[in-house]
């Protein structure tokens, strides 16, 4: 037993969103990022949250064990994981050797021996590639684009199943160069096999509202469905296929979703 311990924003016992199949989500707490769209504001603070064990969120997850299939299993979300890579890698380490598939959703902003470390534990990532412009990502992100590339590149050598995630905001991403720019993107490495766009909601305001803060994106609308499947058409067929649409899943899925709205990390 390990004497690392993690801090952690929340938990999501039966998540259909984030990652293949149904999957236990631990939602690290920390984030050096100010991303303008962040949902999830209460998770930034590195000192708050509580501490975990690896084996004790294991011990939760596996409590679900029958739901998640042949597909599912546990997904490490946030907040940004990479900021605890140890305590991340034993967990996923522990997670594998109990059977269960290992997910990471990222915004790929480190990439360090601890890293290294977690990725070699994991069977998919989901990158979150907010802008394909290095203008946007600094004034809306606060790093550079060149380091979720950079890691994208990694993964690549790696040959790690890869999603690449983007939460579509109109008059920032939502025109068709800009997607087009994003599957090119993908394109370009042969680790992506699917590409996600989500609607930007604004549902967190009551967070920021809580916190005394104000939301940045508080003036952007969301996109409409009609914009949203206009460029969803622009993914090709060999990256957009939904691996929640197999029969089995589907009817998981709808016994067991509650209104939760996929929103980004
Ligand atoms: S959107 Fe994700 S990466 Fe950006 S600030 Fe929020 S938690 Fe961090």
């Amino acid at each position: 037993m390990s004497n690392l311990t993690g801090r952690f924003h929340s938990f999501q016992s039966l998540g259909t969103l984030d990652g293949p199949g149904v999957r236990f989500v631990a939602f690290a707490q920390g984030c050096p990022l100010r991303c303008g769209c962040c949902h999830n504001p209460d998770t930034w603070d590195m000192a708050g949250g509580k501490e975990w064990t690896a084996e004790d969120i294991l011990k939760k997850a596996l409590r679900f064990r029958e739901y998640f299939g042949e597909e599912g299993g546990i997904t490490l979300s946030g907040g940004e994981p990479l900021m605890q890579a140890a305590f991340a890698a034993e967990l996923f380490r522990l997670s594998r050797e109990a059977g269960l598939n290992t997910c990471l959703d990222t915004s790929g902003c480190a990439l360090n021996d601890g890293v290294e470390e977690l990725l070699a534990v994991t069977d998919r990532v989901l990158l979150d590639i907010k802008y394909v412009t290095e203008e946007k990502y600094r004034a809306h992100v606060g790093c550079s684009l060149a380091a979720p590339l950079r890691f994208l590149a990694r993964l690549n050598e790696m040959g790690l199943p890869t999603t690449l995630r983007q939460v579509t905001m109109p008059g920032l991403n939502d025109d068709e160069e800009s997607v087009r720019q994003l599957i090119r993107i993908a394109e370009a490495h042969p680790c992506v096999d699917k590409v996600e766009l989500l609607p930007f909601r604004k549902v967190c305001q009551v967070k920021y509202d809580d916190m005394g803060l104000s939301f940045p994106f508080a003036h952007i609308p969301s996109p409409d469905s009609a914009s949203m499947e206009k460029l969803r058409g622009l993914i090709p067929a060999h990256l957009g296929e939904d691996k929640s649409s197999r029969p089995k899943e589907r009817a998981v899925h709808s016994e067991l979703s509650s209104g939760k709205v996929k929103t980004g990390c």
